[in-house]
């Protein structure tokens, strides 16, 4: 039997749904969770509250793309607008709008778990073969060197020249044709991605995915038959419309670290860690600006990083230290991520073609919290901490030194005020940078932790099969229980993770 994609936001509603298992969420956790449990046997119903956009509809344009494509229109920050949030908000999650960095879980982090906080799941030797099966879902290979692009090449020009460890990325790339926009979509469908892998599986193996589909509520957790309260969206997401109840046995959350808290406790639903122990992996560019030509807009965004400065085996934290990898962003993305505003604004875009950015990426320790008011308004905490600025310093420090080795201008830190630095000795000045509230312009694009698994309800949300403890069959299969940062990118070690998980639910249905 094969299933379909309906859109509610154009079908009739279906009156009185019921499912053995519902899957909220489209995306790496969601996807796969549906995909294996339909080849299985299973009877499955996906909730999506994006829409499928797919080829021309993918304009390659920021706002529409943004609007269609991210959670909030990619307005989501924290509560003092100090780091922006962003995640995926269409049919295949993020997957549809990172930039294909295929990086799983080391070894170290998945000792670290085994050993500190008692997930034997993911000791090295157990899980290896779910991470080799997520290799394969991805066809993930090494970007190939034709494919590395100017700016990336410059990044690692200046790594090499200065004896530093790095490395061309592994991607989920098949067909690449260079066109620059991975971060709003890809339009001819080179992203070997949960949209064009698990979900068409998933499909094929006869389950119904409803996009345009909101979870609002979850009722009846600790019972047989759970009932899943829906709001159909109308087409462009902004309203919701009308109710729709689905009823399922099993109910699996992979909405995404925030969005799956958020749902936990609209619903009341879990014990009092669900929504705590936030991790955000905040993220800061960086600009090196060339006297020539860069380009940085062609080709693939991100394909080499400086590793150099990463530890993957942190007897305290498991991922720890930072790394620097090339990134670029389309105008508007780089023009809201810059300090200036008027002239001094147009003089910095008209540098665009000339600039070699990356983006700094230091893992962090859990800091932060998910909240729902009474009236269902959610709320990002974050509190930054010494550790990740002293590491954020140090990080603009070596990548300005990098820029500058690889014959750069000037590389500029995008704080407010702005730092220019001219020469190596300048690069110092990296070490007075505040990080004052909403100064400088973070990103998240890896949240995880707020259902924390642990094999006792003392030490987090949900068990070791991902069950939300105080609830029958209700579980978490998205980075929401990843106790400490898994990887510097989430959606290898996501997939990965969920397979692991609906095997184990597998042995147990
Ligand atoms: C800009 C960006 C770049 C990134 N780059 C990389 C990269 O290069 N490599 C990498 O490994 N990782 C990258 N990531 C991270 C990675 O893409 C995510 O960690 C991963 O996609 C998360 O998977 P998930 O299944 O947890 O959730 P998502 O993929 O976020 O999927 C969750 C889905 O649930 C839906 N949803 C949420 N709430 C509800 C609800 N109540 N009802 C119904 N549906 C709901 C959302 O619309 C979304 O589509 C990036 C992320 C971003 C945002
Ligand atoms: S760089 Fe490749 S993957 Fe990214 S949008 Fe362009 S063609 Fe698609």
């Amino acid at each position: 039997m094969s299933g379909a994609i309906l859109d509610l936001s154009k079908e009739t509603i279906p009156d009185g749904v019921s499912t053995e298992v519902c899957v909220i969420g489209s995306g790496s956790g969601g996807a796969t969770a549906a995909r294996l449990l339909a080849e299985a046997g299973h009877e499955v119903v996906v909730l999506e509250e994006g829409r499928d956009l797919t080829g021309p509809e993918r304009t390659q344009r920021d706002g529409p793309m943004y609007d269609q494509l991210y959670m909030d229109r990619g307005g989501r920050a924290t509560h003092d607008l100090s780091v922006s949030v962003l995640q995926g908000r269409v049919l295949g999650g993020g997957g549809v709008i990172n930039t294909c960095d295929v990086v799983p879980i080391p070894d170290g982090v998945l000792q670290h778990w085994a050993v500190n906080y008692g997930l034997e799941d993911y000791a090295p030797s157990r899980f290896r073969g779910f991470t080799d099966d997520a290799l394969s879902d991805l066809s993930a290979s090494r970007i190939p060197e034709t494919l590395v692009n100017p700016a990336n090449a410059k990044l690692r020009q200046g790594a090499e020249a200065l004896g530093l460890r790095g490395e061309v990325m592994m991607h989920n790339r098949v067909g690449c044709r260079g066109l620059g926009t991975c971060l709003i979509g890809c339009p001819v469908h080179a992203k070997r991605n949960p949209r064009m892998v698990a979900l068409p599986k998933a499909i094929e193996a006869g389950a119904r995915i409803f996009t345009r589909a909101r979870a609002v509520k979850i009722q009846k957790a600790s019972q047989e038959l759970k009932q899943i309260d829906v709001r159909a969206l109308d087409r462009g997401g902004y309203h919701e419309k009308e109710e729709l109840i689905i009823r399922a046995k099993i109910v699996i959350i992979a909405a995404n670290a925030v969005s799956s808290a958020q749902l936990l406790l609209r619903s009341g639903i879990g014990n009092a860690h669900v929504g705590k122990n936030l991790m955000l992996q905040p993220q800061l560019p960086i600009i090196g600006v060339f006297d020539e030509r860069i380009a940085a807009f062609d080709g693939i965004p991100q394909s080499y990083a400086v590793t150099e400065f990463e530890q993957e085996d942190n007897g305290e934290f498991g991922l720890w230290g930072f790394r620097i990898e090339g990134i670029m962003g389309t105008p508007g993305i780089v023009s809201s991520l810059l300090p200036f505003s008027g002239a001094p604004g147009m003089e910095r875009m008209a540098q665009y073609d000339r600039m070699a950015p990356s983006l700094l990426l230091a893992p962090d320790a859990p800091s932060g919290e998910v909240e729902v008011a009474r009236n269902g308004r959610l709320t990002i905490r974050y509190q930054q901490r010494d550790n990740h600025r002293d590491r954020l310093r140090h990080a603009v420090e070596a990548a300005a030194k990098v820029y500058l080795e690889a014959g750069a201008r000037e590389v500029l830190v995008p704080t407010v005020p702005a730092l220019v630095i001219r020469s190596a000795r300048e690069a110092e000045q990296a070490r007075s940078l505040r990080f004052a509230p909403a100064t400088a312009p973070m990103i998240s694009a890896h949240q995880q932790g707020t259902v924390r698994f642990a094999a006792s309800e003392r030490d987090g949300g949900a068990d070791l099969n991902g069950r939300v403890y105080g609830t029958r069959d209700v579980y978490v299969f998205d980075s929401s229980g990843f106790p400490s940062s898994a990887s510097s990118h989430t959606m290898t070690p996501i997939i990965a993770s969920s397979r692991m998980l609906t095997s184990k639910l597998l042995t147990r249905i």
